[in-house]
């Protein structure tokens, strides 16, 4: 098999890239191959509405209708593990023994679940979340439980959590982290989503580790508590995907292939996009890597108009969003440690933002929460204009709360 353009994963990046492709180039031709059976699908609504209801199945979370891939000359090849790439041949040799040759690749290999190294966490009833198949196996297991154990504290284990506690579950969360969204958010809106979910019956357990899991599902912690749970949901973060591109001496950031603004990896005819990509970015005037479902998006629908001859630097502001039980979050700019917060509103009552600035006080991040989804997207454009302009946070005025 031959093609001008292989768009290896085929998860939103890879089908964004197609778009992107598509609108400089009509005729050549695009393969995407990935390994899961199914046409590509959007990953939020998994830990959200999929898990809770039952008449929810591929075609509500699916990327694009099935005629999206005839109509516009893409062949999907699923079901198919990409085992190499060879660089010099330009060639992915798949699972099947089959060898997929292109003149220009995307390399759009996402992330897989991390799981912790605790002993039982293969047992059944203990769940990684990452998948649609991973999606339906909590789906069925939580028809008959009654307690949940999530562990994490990150954006899925809330999520998580808001979709168990709207299904009448009893939730209990374990992480080691001292406060939840501690890698990207502030003791203060840390303190707001411990209250929100205790007023909701949620028990935490936080700074402590999961050491091991009994059969029966009894899971103990570091700080000597023995947690009885129906099912187990580990959302303990993501491992890149790439492998293969390391195998094949691709520059990389850890396990991230990294790129420059335009997308394109040390290998002029290789793209990068999505989770598994540390693209140097311009609008932050960093190198990173973003793991959200917008960023994949955006920048597979650069990768592939720039794989395609257009030749346009990526400049977008980074945008993350969550929802957990009736509480949504958007986040814009460059999560992780920042030396000054400032909190705009009242974050007791839940609808609020707050200001994350460098050590000079230019703005890098900010985030804001509503009970009233709408409410967030003019503060989500303003905050990009914002950090773009890299103003001091002590400067910015009121948000429209
Ligand atoms: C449950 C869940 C909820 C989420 N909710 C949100 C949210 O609310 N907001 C948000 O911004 N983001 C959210 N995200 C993150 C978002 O879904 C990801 O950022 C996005 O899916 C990344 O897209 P991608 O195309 O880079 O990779 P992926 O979607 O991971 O797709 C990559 C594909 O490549 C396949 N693959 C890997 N290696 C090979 C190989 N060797 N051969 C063939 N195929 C291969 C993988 O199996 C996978 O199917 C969520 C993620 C999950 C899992």
């Amino acid at each position: 098999m031959q093609f001008r353009y292989v768009l290896l994963g085929g998860g939103v990046a890879s089908v964004t890239a197609a778009m992107g492709i598509r609108e400089h180039d009509k005729e050549g031709s695009i393969a995407i191959v990935r390994d899961e059976p199914t046409a590509p699908y959007d990953r939020p609504p998994l830990s959200k509405g999929f898990l809770r209801i039952p008449e929810m199945g591929l075609d509500d979370v699916s990327s694009k209708f099935d005629s999206f891939y005839p109509d516009n000359g893409i062949e999907l090849i699923t079901g198919r593990t990409a085992l190499k790439l060879d660089r010099a041949s330009k060639t992915l040799e798949l699972d099947s023994g089959e060898t997929v040759g292109y003149e220009k690749l995307l390399f759009a290999t996402g992330e897989r679940a991390a799981i912790p190294r605790v002993s039982g966490v293969d047992l059944p009833g203990v769940f990684p979340l990452r998948s649609i198949a991973h999606a339906e196996a909590i789906r069925e297991a939580l028809t008959t439980a009654n307690s949940v154990l999530i562990v994490g504290a990150g954006y899925m284990a809330l999520e998580l959590a808001g979709t168990c506690l709207k299904m009448g579950k009893k939730v209990t969360i374990v992480a080691q982290d001292t406060h939840p969204w501690s890698l990207f958010a502030s003791p203060t809106t840390g303190a707001f989503l411990i209250a929100y979910f205790v007023k909701l019956g949620i028990t935490w357990h936080l700074g402590t580790t999961l050491t091991t899991i009994e059969p029966g599902l009894q899971a103990t912690t570091l700080s000597g508590e023995t947690i009885p749970a129906d099912v187990i949901l580990l959302a303990t973060g993501g491992i890149p995907n790439g492998e293969l591109a390391a195998d094949a001496g691709l520059a990389m950031s850890g396990a991230s292939v990294v790129t420059d603004e335009f997308l394109q990896t040390s290998d002029p005819n290789v793209w990068a996009a999505g989770d598994v990509a540390h693209l140097h970015d311009l609008a932050l005037g960093c190198s990173w890597c973003a793991e959200h479902h917008l960023h994949a998006k955006w920048t597979g629908q650069a990768a592939g108009a720039n794989m395609a001859g257009a030749n346009e630097p990526y400049d977008k502001v980074a945008y993350f969003w969550s929802d957990f039980h009736e509480h949504h979050m958007i986040l814009r700019g460059l999560p992780g440690p920042n030396a000054v917060t400032r909190v705009i509103g009242d974050p007791a009552s839940g609808n609020y933002v707050e200001l994350y600035g460098d050590a000079t006080g230019a703005l890098r991040m900010g985030i804001a929460l509503h009970a009233d989804e709408p409410k967030l997207d003019p503060i989500s454009d303003r905050l990009a204009e914002l950090i773009r302009a890299r103003v001091q946070v002590d400067s910015v005025d009121g948000f429209e709360l």
